[in-house]
C-alpha cells in the first residue's frame, strides 16, 4: 500500500526516542550558552523576503536558489527563514535593543529552511543553534574570540573532538572591495576553467566563487595566491589581536585566506568549523563579524558577530558516540480488571499531581501482556490492581529492577511510592 501523504522532501520526523536526544543536546546547549551570559531570543519562522534579500545580499545562494517563498493573497512576501541573522538583527532594531543594553548576547535554537537539493547533512529543514552579540561600538578582539571560543565550547560539551576551525579576515567594506578586485585579477585569466554558474559568479559577487564545491573550480582557487595585501593597516592589526586572543584562549586554528562565507553581510573576522569524518558536507557551523547589517536594514550604527552550528551535522558527526537514556517511568499502574480500571484511573490522578511521572492501561488484557505493557514503560515499579487488591484496599508492588513483590494498603501508596524512589 503507498501512504496518501509523505514527509516533504529534504525534512525529517524525529521520533522518540531520538527525540530524547535531541532534548539532551539542546539541554546541554543551553547550559553552555547561559555560562557564556546569552540569552534566549525566538522570533517568527518567516518574515517578510525583503528582509533576507537585503540582509543576505541578492547574489548569494541562499536569495538566489533556496529561498521557500509562502505563497499569499496579501501583496507583502514572506519567506521561511533560511538562517537566524536577518530577524534577529530586523527584532533587535524593532524593539530598540540598542537602548535597553550596551550589549545584546543573544540566542536561539530552531528550524531554518532552505530549498536545497536534498542529500546527506543537507536538508530543507534542519536546526540550528545561532548566537549573536550586538551592540553599538562593541567591536572587540575579546568578543571574537569568545564568540570562536563559545561555539567549540558548544561542541567539547556535547562530546565533539576532532573538529577544525579555520578563521579568515574579510576587513572592512573598503578592504572587501580591494579583496573582490584582487580576485578578478587573479582569475581573469582562467575564466573559461570555471564552471558555468562561477562564470557569471565572477561579475556578479566574485566571493562566491571561492565557495564552489566544483573540482575545476577548486583546482583554479587552489592556484591563487591571496595574502593579506587588501586589508588596511588596521584590519590586520585587528585579524592579528584576534588570533593572539585565540592563542591565549589555547585555541588553535588554521588560517584560510579563500574562507570568505556564503552570505554577503561579513566584514573582518569570518570562521568555520569542521567535522573530517562528515564526507563532502563537513561544515558543522561557522559565524563571523557583521559590523554593517544593524544600520543597513535601518537601524542605527551596531557592531556584531554571531554563529550557527547545525544539529543535524552535530547529530551526524558524533554518530556511535550519542546515546539516548531512554525515558523511564517512576511507576506503571495494571489494571487486571475493567471493574479496577476506575480505582486505578483515580490513584493515577493522585499520584500525578504529586509528581510522580506515572501510567496505565486503560483496557483490561491477559497479565501477560499487561506485564510486557509495564515493561516497556521502563516503570521502576508495576502497581498491580485485581480484583483481589481491590476488596482488601490494597495494591501489589513489583520492583522492576529486583523483581521483588510486597503489599502496600491503598491509602499509604503516595507515602510508599515517595519513600522508595
Ligand atoms: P550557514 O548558515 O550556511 O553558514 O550554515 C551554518 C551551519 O548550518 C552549517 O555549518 C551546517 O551545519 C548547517 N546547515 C546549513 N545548511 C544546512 C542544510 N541545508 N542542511 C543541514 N544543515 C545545514
Amino acid at each position: 500500500m503507498t501512504n496518501k501523504y509523505s514527509l516533504p522532501r529534504g525534512t525529517a520526523d524525529i521520533l522518540p526516542p531520538e527525540t530524547i536526544l535531541w532534548q539532551n543536546i539542546e539541554q546541554k546547549v543551553r547550559k553552555v550558552l547561559e555560562n557564556y551570559n546569552y540569552r534566549e531570543i525566538r522570533t517568527p519562522v518567516f518574515e517578510e523576503t525583503a528582509l533576507f534579500k537585503r540582509s543576505l545580499g541578492q547574489t548569494s545562494d541562499v536569495v538566489n536558489k533556496q529561498l521557500l517563498e509562502l505563497v499569499s493573497t496579501k501583496e507583502e512576501g514572506f519567506a521561511l527563514r533560511p538562517e537566524g541573522t536577518a530577524s534577529i538583527v530586523r527584532s533587535y532594531i524593532e524593539n530598540s535593543l540598542d537602548k535597553k543594553e550596551s550589549l545584546s548576547k543573544l540566542y536561539y535554537i530552531g528550524p531554518m529552511f532552505r530549498g536545497e537539493r536534498p542529500q546527506k547533512g543537507r536538508l530543507r529543514q534542519f536546526h540550528q543553534i545561532g548566537v549573536e552579540a550586538i551592540g553599538p561600538d562593541s567591536t572587540s578582539p575579546y568578543l571574537d574570540a569568545e564568540v570562536i571560543h563559545l561555539s567549540l565550547s558548544i561542541l567539547k560539551a556535547l562530546g565533539l573532538g576532532e573538529i577544525t576551525l579555520k578563521i579568515n579576515t574579510l576587513g572592512t567594506p573598503q578592504d572587501k572591495e580591494n579583496f573582490s578586485k584582487l580576485l578578478r585579477k587573479q582569475l581573469e585569466g582562467n575564466i573559461s576553467k570555471l564552471c558555468e554558474d562561477c562564470q557569471s559568479r565572477f561579475e556578479r559577487n566574485v566571493f562566491r566563487v571561492l565557495d564552489c564545491k566544483n573540482r575545476d573550480c577548486k583546482e583554479v582557487i587552489k592556484g591563487l595566491s591571496i595574502g593579506t595585501s587588501y586589508l588596511s593597516p588596521e584590519s590586520l592589526a585587528y585579524y592579528n589581536q584576534v588570533k593572539a586572543a585565540l592563542t591565549a584562549l589555547n585555541i588553535s586554528y588554521q588560517e584560510c585566506p579563500d574562507l570568505v562565507r556564503g552570505l554577503d553581510y561579513y566584514t573582518h573576522t569570518v570562521f568555520e568549523i569542521t567535522s573530517a569524518g562528515l564526507g563532502s558536507q563537513d561544515a558543522l557551523g561557522a559565524g563571523g563579524r557583521y559590523n554593517n547589517l544593524v544600520e543597513e536594514l535601518g537601524g542605527s550604527k551596531a557592531d556584531a558577530i554571531g554563529f550557527a552550528l547545525g544539529i543535524e551535522r552535530i547529530i551526524l558527526a558524533l554518530g556511535e558516540k550519542l546515546t539516548a537514556e531512554l525515558q523511564t517511568l517512576d511507576c506503571f499502574l495494571l489494571s487486571l480488571s475493567d471493574k479496577c480500571t476506575l480505582k486505578a484511573f483515580e490513584t493515577l490522578k493522585s499520584l500525578r499531581e504529586a509528581n510522580i511521572s506515572c501510567d496505565m492501561n486503560y483496557r483490561s488484557a491477559s497479565m501477560k501482556s499487561l506485564m510486557r505493557l509495564a515493561d516497556k514503560s521502563r516503570a521502576e515499579k508495576v502497581l498491580i490492581l485485581g480484583e483481589d487488591e481491590l476488596q482488601k484496599g490494597i495494591f501489589t508492588v513489583k520492583n522492576m529492577k529486583t523483581g521483588e513483590q510486597s503489599e502496600i494498603k491503598m491509602e499509604n501508596i503516595y507515602q510508599e511510592i515517595t519513600k522508595r524512589i
